[in-house]
Order: C-alpha cells, then sequence, then structure tokens
C-alpha cells in the first residue's frame, strides 16, 4: 500500500509518498510559499530528476492538487490515478493530553485536535487546513493524525510539571508536553534494533539536534523525560531559540529595552539560540564549526556553551533512569557533525564512554561510534519521520 505523508505549515507543505511494504520511498517534493507570491513546488519522483514548478497557489487545496496532479502525471508521476494511495498521514505537531497515539481521522478527532490550537497556534491550524485540503481532494481515502507530542505522553507527573500553582494545570493544561516525539521514537527502537538488544530492556537517550532541539529519556520502552516543555522554547539552545532560562529575564529585559513580553518571546524564538549568542554571526553549525576552527571567539563561546547543555541534560536523564545504555545522536547537527558529538562526550568520561573515531567520522548510516569496550553505547541513527508515519498509518488502516 502507498502512504502519502503530509507535513502542512503556515505556508509550506512537505510530502513524501512511501510504499508501506517495503518501506521504498516513491516520491517527495515541498510546496512554498503557499498564498504568498512566488508560489513554487519542487517534485522529485525517486530515482529522477527534481521537477520545479512555479506557479500560484492561492491556499493548501491548489498546493495539495498540484502535488496530487504530479504524482499522477502520465510523464513524470509515479502512480496511475489515486486509487492507488490507500491512506494519508498527518503530522500533527500538538495533541495535548488528547493524543497518546497516532489515531485515525474522523470528526471527533478534528474537534480534538482543534482543542489543542491554543498549545501551538502556529502549527496546529495549519496541520488542520491540511486534512481538510486532502479530505476535499481525496474523499473516502483514510487518514491518519500522527502527533510529535504522543509518544512523551507517558511521561511521569513529576516529569512533566512545572513548579508552579497545580491549579494551572487543571484549569489550562500547562505542563511539558516536549516535541519531535516521531523521530524519538523512530531512533529509539532502531537503537534497540542496532544493538540487538529488546527495547523494553534498554535505558536510551536520544538528543535530536537539528534547527530546532531536544533531548529524551527512554527506560524500558517509555518515555520518561524530554527536554521541551509546554512549547517547543524549552530546553537545549537551538538555531534560534533560547532553551532553558530564569523566567524572571523576560521582565528584566522588558524593562531595559522597552519591548512588551510578545516582542520578548519573539525575541527568544527568533533572534537567540546559537544565533543570539554568537552575536548574530549565525544559526547554521557549519558556519561556527568553520568559525571555531579559525579560532573566532563568539564560535568558540557558542559552540561551547550548547554542548554543555545538551552534556548537561545527558547527566540529568542519566540520572532520571538510573543509569543509561545508549545514547543516540540524530537530525541535521546530531547526524553530521562529529565535531560537536566529541565536543558533547568530551563530558561524558564517566559513563565510561570512547568514542571510535573512524566510526565518527562517517556519515549517512546507522552507526555504533563508541568503541567495543565503551560501556555506554554512543550510536548516530538519521531520522526519518516520514517514514515513521508512513509506518504508524499503515499500522492503522492496513
Ligand atoms: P530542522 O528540521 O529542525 O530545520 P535539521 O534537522 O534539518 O533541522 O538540521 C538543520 C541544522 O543541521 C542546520 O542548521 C545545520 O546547523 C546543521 N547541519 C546540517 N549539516 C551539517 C554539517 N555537515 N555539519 C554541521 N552541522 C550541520
Amino acid at each position: 500500500m502507498n502512504i502519502l505523508v503530509i507535513n502542512c505549515g503556515s505556508s509550506s507543505l512537505k510530502f513524501q509518498l512511501i510504499d508501506a511494504q517495503s518501506e521504498k520511498l516513491i516520491a517527495k517534493g515541498l510546496c512554498e510559499r503557499i498564498g504568498i507570491d512566488g508560489s513554487q513546488m519542487t517534485y522529485t519522483p525517486d530515482g529522477g530528476e527534481k521537477l520545479k514548478t512555479v506557479t500560484p497557489m492561492a491556499d493548501h487545496t491548489a498546493a495539495i492538487k498540484l502535488v496530487l496532479d504530479a504524482l499522477t502525471d502520465e510523464k513524470t508521476g509515479v502512480v496511475k490515478s489515486l486509487d492507488e494511495i490507500g491512506a494519508v498521514g498527518h503530522r500533527i505537531v500538538h495533541g495535548g493530553e488528547n493524543f497518546a497515539s497516532s489515531t485515525l481521522i474522523t470528526e471527533e478527532v478534528i474537534r480534538a485536535i482543534e482543542e489543542c490550537n491554543d498549545l501551538a497556534p502556529l502549527h496546529n491550524p495549519a496541520n488542520l487546513i491540511g486534512i481538510r485540503a486532502c479530505q476535499e481532494l481525496m474523499d473516502g481515502t483514510p487518514m491518519v493524525a500522527v502527533f510529535d507530542t504522543a509518544f512523551h505522553q507517558t511521561m511521569p507527573e513529576e516529569a512533566y510539571l512545572y513548579g508552579i500553582p497545580y491549579h494551572y494545570y487543571e484549569d489550562y493544561k500547562v505542563r511539558r508536553y516536549g516535541f519531535h516525539g516521531t523521530s524519538h521514537s523512530y531512533v529509539s527502537h532502531q537503537a534497540a534494533k542496532i544493538l540487538g538488544r529488546a527495547y523494553e530492556d534498554l535505558k536510551i537517550i536520544v538528543c535530536h539536534l537539528g534547527n530546532g532541539a531536544s533531548v529524551s529519556a527512554v527506560k524500558n520502552g517509555k518515555c520518561v523525560d524530554t527536554s521541551m516543555g509546554l512549547t517547543p522554547l524549552e530546553g537545549l539552545i537551538m538555531g534560534t531559540r533560547s532553551g532553558d532560562l530564569d523566567p524572571a529575564i523576560i521582565e528584566f529585559l522588558c524593562n531595559k529595552e522597552g519591548k512588551d513580553v510578545h516582542e520578548m518571546l519573539n525575541i527568544l524564538n527568533k533572534e537567540s539560540g546559537v544565533l543570539g549568542l554568537s552575536g548574530g554571526f549565525s544559526s547554521d553549525f557549519r558556519d561556527l564549526e568553520e568559525a571555531f576552527d579559525a579560532g573566532k571567539e563568539n564560535a568558540v563561546r557558542t559552540m561551547k556553551t550548547f554542548s554543555y547543555r545538551v552534556a548537561k541534560y545527558i547527566g540529568a536523564y542519566t540520572a532520571a533512569m538510573n543509569g543509561v545504555d545508549a545514547i543516540c545522536f540524530t537530525a541535521g547537527l546530531g547526524e553530521n557533525s562529529s565535531f560537536v558529538r566529541n565536543m558533547i562526550c568530551s563530558y561524558l568520561k564517566y559513563l565510561g564512554i570512547t568514542l571510535d573515531q573512524e566510526a565518527n567520522s562517517k556519515r549517512g548510516e546507522d552507526m555504533v561510534i563508541s568503541t567495543e569496550d565503551s560501556r555506554t553505547k554512543v550510536l548516530v541513527i538519521p531520522t526519518n519521520e516520514e517514514l515513521a508515519i508512513a509506518r504508524e498509518t499503515y499500522a492503522l488502516v492496513k
């Protein structure tokens, strides 16, 4: 069965068509600037050339129509008709406490996703638009919602509660939710497979280090803690997000700079993280590594502060699980930067970790990068959220 995986943002839409049985990618692409001047779609059938179409897309329905036309095109398409698409898997950012696993989409499910809109005002409404657009164009095709938050719903109360008046949790559901759940789930399962151990017997820490970054602790097959919170702003220092800080800093800076809370949160989301720490130099770790090598002071302090924060979370989660068997690195930075992995692991000697530098220098495949005698295993596992969504979708519709 072919599964169409849709990841719908406010003005963009990523898609992949995946054969669920063979898990082979059939085609993928991206629609950008939906509803804005200069909309375009890139579409790549597997093994074929990337095709670019510049054409107006007034809304997400228009974008999905273009995607479906491309997939069924006589010359460059990959299926004869829409009948060959058995189901659609939608990535949904926030499922709140309503969803602890993926689910078949019904009107009731849509209403429950809508209830979570104010927890993710930028993402959930866009995800819902994607669902509605597919329903309009693919009437009768089963659809599944796969949530970024679902994997973390197993966290115990002591991990998800904040130290604020309890009625804020009761009244408004203010608590830790965590994100990147599909990736944390995929990578931790994959780690167990690579190590040849039962998932339920392992203590695993997953470091998802991309533009957005989060760490999770997975004990005996269940997520027990994660670094992102009510929103994706908490935790690690990210590309442009601050991660953890003293909440009193917000009022302090608002007063100093004559800004309101909304403006300050915008700064914490978009102008902070490694971009802010490096004095506005770059949010891209490739630039920062190059500048670090050249001995630039701003890059040195940024990379050190970033890595230290990751190492601190690993320490905290080792304590939370009373030990750790494996630490996994994934996402853009985690998969590609042997430099950052080295820097983080330099704090972890107490876990008996030594890296195999030859393995650590390779890229693009699942790998154990610690030495044979390393007490704690360290792995690099390229994440594949689309495949994970296709698997979840297939499991519910087959
Ligand atoms: P997201 O999906 O959150 O936008 P990705 O997982 O694609 O992010 O990661 C993007 C980040 O990965 C880039 O900002 C860049 O800093 C980092 N990155 C990608 N390739 C490399 C590389 N070869 N070396 C160091 N960092 C890299």
